[in-house]
C-alpha cells in the first residue's frame, strides 16, 4: 500500500459573503465582502485553520482586497 502522507493540501472557504462596493479590477464583475477561512491539511487532517476576511469578486473569485487578523 503507498502512502500518500506527504501530501499537505489546502482549502479556501467562503463562510458568508454580502455585497460591497467597487468592481473587480479583472473582470469588471461586483464585489462582495466575504468571511474566509483557510484550512490547510496534512495526511488529510486539518492541523492549521484560519479566519481572514476578504472582498473578493462574485463573478470571477479574485481576491481585491484582504483584512488579515
Ligand atoms: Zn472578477
Amino acid at each position: 500500500m503507498v502512502c500518500f502522507c506527504f501530501l499537505v493540501d489546502q482549502r479556501k472557504e467562503v463562510r458568508r459573503s454580502k455585497p460591497a462596493a467597487g468592481t473587480c479590477s479583472r473582470c469588471g464583475g461586483g464585489a462582495s465582502v466575504a468571511d474566509m477561512k483557510t484550512a490547510t491539511r496534512f495526511c488529510f487532517v486539518p492541523f492549521y485553520c484560519k479566519s481572514w476576511r476578504a472582498i473578493v469578486c462574485t463573478f470571477c473569485g479574485a481576491v481585491l482586497r484582504s483584512y488579515h487578523h
